[in-house]
């Protein structure tokens, strides 16, 4: 089913995520992620999930099943990766050091890479005499035609090489879907190392040989990573790649925070796990990132993941920086719980009661069936997973531990509310049935047309009372689902303890 743009020739399209598991997925990774994916199954091609973990410094163990963990919950599906395998793995880049050791060996056994045994500190004083010279900074190529004999010297004093690739004469030409065609002069790209001392990889030469050998078509990816793009052109050339087979190259600008600073990893909100802990919704993440940077045409929107793959086009991916607009993405995440079918949200909401200490793991019947019962009342106000918690703590905790939030207790339980909360307490004992209509129609009754208190006074102290604050689900509902019992016990104890005392 190749469509248009598909596919180079008869080339399937491949595409990867490669995140380097150092902690939770910045929220700009995940939109790389996303419209890799997306673009793969667009043109049903195969999307490829390999973890860059050869920053041994940087790896922490929970790390990789966290990052497997993010994109599951964001609805990403994988054709390869360390945890199902495939055709070109392994997908861990820990498990394939023996294959850059190869590349290493190949490149050195003809000329396209180096040993270098240039100190730091040797480094470091190149680098000095550029910038006093004011010359461009980067290794000058010492080491890049060393004698037997200076090799012997080098040997002898104990030096360790780092293995350097040999930057060809010339220049680059990347070819961004982005940004056109950006040309590299190779004099402003240093000959850069490959193989640390230790024999590890590094960055360009694993990503290089990964992409490579995985046969990846398409590489979306942060724009901070184009200046190693020449480097790793040139390693792919190094190993036989033809021009016409280079990987399509997109690198997206970054996620700006709401203020326009760069949204760096230290920031709260950068974070994807952070969003989840605030109860936004995963279809809410991936609606709005996607629309961070890409559009479909038009102004929609509303966008789920079968749209994104239908509509998504990597020609489309915009230029210019995304800025996080927090009251945008609480408006999608608000529609979005709205759209859940009353089940779902219940499932969604439980283990945010769970964290808040209202329901037990697993819930208990009792629990279960009043959090479904009350789930449809708060669907419409929700905004945030989060809040079902206070919402509907009147309802999950133990009576004796039910309190009136004293501001709420203050401002409202006054002395006034004496014969509202008395006049409710005797009409809704003399219901006989307990129904949200007879409910209503009591308290309108007594409150309203008896007392003639407008409905606000009437029914103000009466929420108080029951629910313990003004924030909770329609008042009718929630007393209906409070029953009597607990209606008027609470009911009592405001007027025992709080009014007018
Ligand atoms: N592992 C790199 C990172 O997380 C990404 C490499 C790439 O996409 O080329 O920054
Ligand atoms: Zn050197």
């Amino acid at each position: 089913m190749a469509r248009e743009g598909s596919s180079r020739g008869s080339t399937p399209v491949r595409t990867r995520f490669a995140p380097s598991p150092s902690g939770d997925l910045h929220v700009g990774n995940i939109r790389t992620a996303l419209y890799s994916w997306a673009w793969a199954r667009h043109c049903g091609g195969s999307f490829v999930v390999r973890i860059e973990d050869t920053d041994r410094s940087r790896v922490s163990p929970d790390a990789v099943a966290g990052t497997l963990g993010a994109l599951r919950w964001l609805g990403l599906d994988w054709d390869e990766g360390p945890d199902v395998g495939g055709e070109f793995g392994p997908y861990r880049q820990s498990d394939r050091l023996p294959l850059y050791r190869e590349w290493v060996d190949r490149f050195l056994a003809d000329g396209t890479a180096y040993h270098c045994y240039c100190s730091q500190e040797e480094l470091d004083g190149e680098r000095d005499e550029q910038r006093t010279q004011g010359l461009p900074s980067g290794y000058a190529g010492n080491c890049r035609e060393l004698t037997t004999a200076q090799v012997t010297a080098h040997r002898r004093e104990g030096r360790r090489p780092v293995v350097r690739f040999r930057m060809p004469e010339g220049s680059t030409v990347v070819r961004d879907t982005i940004r056109g065609e950006i040309v590299f002069d190779h004099a402003n790209v240093p000959d850069f190392v490959v193989q640390r001392s230790d024999g590890y990889p590094l960055y360009n030469l694993a990503v290089s040989v990964d992409d490579a050998m995985m046969r990846i078509t398409h590489i979306v990816r942060g724009d901070d990573l184009l200046a190693s793009t020449p480097r790793q052109i040139a390693i792919h050339a190094a190993m036989g790649v033809a021009e016409a087979d280079l990987p399509v190259y997109t690198h997206t600008p970054d996620i700006l925070a709401a203020d326009g600073s760069p949204l760096s990893s230290w920031h709260k909100a950068a974070g994807i796990s952070w969003y989840r802990d605030q109860g936004y919704l995963p279809e809410a993440m991936v609606n709005y990132l996607a629309l961070l940077g890409w559009s479909p045409g038009g102004d929609r929107e509303e966008l789920t993941l079968d749209a994104l793959v239908e509509s998504f086009d990597l020609e489309r991916v915009g230029a210019t920086a995304g800025r996080l607009d927090p009251r945008k993405l609480d408006a999608i995440n608000g529609d979005k719980i709205r759209a859940l079918p009353p089940d779902d949200l219940v499932a969604r909401t439980m283990p945010f009661l769970t964290r808040a200490g209202l329901v037990s793991e697993p819930p208990t019947r009792e629990q279960a069936r009043t959090v479904a019962s009350a789930a449809p009342l708060i669907q419409e106000r929700l905004v945030h997973l989060t809040e079902a918690a206070g919402m509907l703590a009147f309802l999950l905790v133990p009576e004796h531990v039910f309190d009136v939030d004293p501001e709420e207790a203050a401002r409202i339980l006054t002395e006034d509310a004496k014969a509202v909360l008395e006049a409710a307490e005797a009409a809704l004992r003399a219901l006989p049935k307990w129904t949200d209509e007879a409910i209503e129609r009591a308290l309108r009754r007594t409150l309203v047309d008896e007392l003639g208190r407008r409905p606000k006074r009437a029914f103000g102290p009466v929420r108080v009372a029951a629910t313990g604050s003004r924030v909770s689900p329609p008042l009718f509902e929630s007393l209906t689902l409070l029953g009597r019992e607990r209606t008027l016990a609470r009911i009592r104890r405001a007027l025992d303890h709080h009014v007018g005392v």
